[in-house]
């Protein structure tokens, strides 16, 4: 890595007369600070300065480096030094920092197949596995901000995603049930939606349940917690729907599912006059004047919950939890989900709004892996002896994290997702028709490290397992059917009978 840094140090006086001063602080960092924290072992030049010049208040250098001490953190240290040093002797300071030309060189591990673009980044210069950046437009605020470095990151692994894009995450069976008679191969959607359990909408991706369908994901959720949660010891929380943008930073959902999102804007003002106008104008229309609602309303700085657990891991940001307390589990069954699934929409079982509990257990690693193990157990439970469903799970990773060897972090294979499938006969044979997954469980050590959640003395883990109470509707009625004298007797038992419903002329 080669860093190239031409920058222009803004004084808050003349500087003319001080240039021996300034001169003989530059060489001494030359040999001093900008060499702090090579490591012994590497033979590196750090960073120098190789240019120095001045005109009235501002002074010009140009520095050099390698990967050791870069030059962007060279020129954050001697902009200190000589503030410190002129502030004592000529009562002048470095105001202002501002990069006139920055290029980077490095090496990239594969060849990129087509163009990189970024932001922040004037131009990308690629030459086989060689690439040159040039930036101008950072500010100091930015440098010290460590934007160099992701910029770098980012380069790459783009590079890395035009390799894998597309390629399946790594899929490896970890256990399957008996195959189960098949007594039915409707969509059980469109079944539903035929017989009045369920409307479409009223907006994209959503539904409405009437009784039958609602008594039958209620069902499923009575099933979890009872059968699941409370023989673990799982303590329920309420949480907000609202996520806002700093909690989906910290987890990674801001940079991963942007497009997935749905997104919450606030009134700028709640003051009725104000708003009077607008209230004219739809008493009158009988419509809502859309560019004016803009206008009353903020750009969004929170989503609809995506997924319950950022929200749970926020609740625990920067504390340290007790002995006593561990392993935590908790789940919440309140707020919905919404997820902009576009073109990949279907029936209940991919819809943009769905009901899921989620439980969270944040612990040593022994005590996750344990609970991984029961969690499972009492899943199969479920699955096997109340649903009778024909299923199975399988050890998932996504493709790039597999190419990075993330999944073998600690060498340990525990971490990582199960994903829950089930086989749906509507969709063809069980050999060539794609699975549905209907739960997950993961187990992971990021989420505790990007929220600073502590314990008295150990590392700890998290993880989640979402279950989808669409997804267990969706895989029990594609296997069963809607006619309860087919459904498995003990799932009828918690179930009772069939509501009345509302018969529709
Ligand atoms: P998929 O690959 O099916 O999109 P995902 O990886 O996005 O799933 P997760 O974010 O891991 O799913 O969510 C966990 C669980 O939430 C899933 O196992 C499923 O039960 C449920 N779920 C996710 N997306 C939807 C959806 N659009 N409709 C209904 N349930 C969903
Ligand atoms: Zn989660
Ligand atoms: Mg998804």
């Amino acid at each position: 890595m080669e860093f190239e840094l031409e920058a222009v140090l803004s004084f808050s006086g003349e500087i003319d007369e001080i240039i021996d001063d300034i001169s003989k602080v530059i060489s001494a960092a030359n040999e001093d600070i900008l060499k702090r924290g090579i490591p012994k072992n590497v033979e590196s030049g750090g960073a120098s300065v190789v240019e120095h010049s001045v005109e009235g208040k501002d002074l010009h250098v140009k520095i050099i480096s390698d990967r050791y001490v870069r030059a962007h953190d060279g020129i954050v240290r001697l902009r200190k030094k000589l503030s410190e040093d002129m502030g004592k002797k000529h009562h002048v300071g470095v105001r202002d920092v501002k990069i006139d030309q920055y290029q980077i060189r490095f090496e990239l591990e594969d060849e990129p197949k087509k163009e990189i673009k970024l932001p922040f980044v004037d131009n990308i210069k690629i030459d086989g596995k060689e690439c040159e950046i040039s930036v101008s437009s950072l500010t100091e605020d930015q440098l010290q901000r460590n934007f160099v470095d992701r910029i770098i990151n980012r380069i790459k692994e783009k590079v890395h995603h035009q390799y894998y894009e597309g390629k399946e995450e790594k899929w490896e069976l970890v256990w399957e049930s008996k195959k189960k008679d098949i007594i039915w191969n409707e969509d059980p959607t469109e079944a539903m939606e035929e017989r009045g359990w369920i409307k479409k909408g009223p907006t994209k991706g959503k539904w409405f349940y009437r009784p039958q369908a609602a008594k039958i994901l209620k069902t499923m959720e009575e099933i979890a917690v009872t059968e699941v949660l409370k023989p673990l010891g799982f303590e329920e929380i309420i949480e907000s729907i609202m996520v806002p943008f700093d909690v989906w930073i910290d987890t990674g959902h801001m940079e991963g599912i942007p497009n997935e999102a749905y997104y919450i804007s606030e009134p700028r003002t709640r003051d009725p006059e104000e708003w009077e106008e607008m209230i004219d104008e739809i008493k009158i229309s009988r419509d809502v004047p859309i560019e004016k609602l803009d206008q009353m309303t903020t750009a969004p700085r929170a989503g609809v919950c995506y997924a319950q657990c950022p929200i749970i891991y926020w609740s625990l940001k920067n504390r340290t939890i007790s002995d006593n307390s561990l392993p935590v589990l908790i789940f919440d069954k309140t707020s919905p989900s919404a997820r902009y699934e576009s073109g990949g929409r279907h029936g209940i079982e991919r819809v943009d709004e769905f009901h899921r509990i989620e439980p969270v257990y944040i612990g040593t690693k022994e005590q996750l892996i344990d609970l991984k193990e029961k969690l499972i157990e009492r899943y199969k439970f479920v699955f096997e002896d109340i649903l009778e469903l024909e299923w199975r799970m399988a050890n998932v990773t996504p493709f790039y994290l597999q190419q990075a060897g993330e999944e073998e972090e600690d060498g340990e294979t525990e971490l990582g997702t199960v994903d829950f499938e089930a086989y749906l006969p509507y969709r063809g044979s069980r050999e060539e028709s794609e699975w549905l997954e209907f739960q997950n469980l993961s187990l992971f050590k990021k989420y505790t490290d990007s929220f600073n959640i502590k314990s008295q003395t150990k590392e700890l883990y998290s993880g989640c397992t979402g279950i989808g109470l669409e997804r267990w509707a969706s895989a029990f009625l594609a296997q069963k059917g809607l006619d309860p004298e087919n459904w498995p007797e003990e799932f009828i038992k918690r179930f009772g009978d069939m509501p009345k419903g509302i018969e529709l002329l």
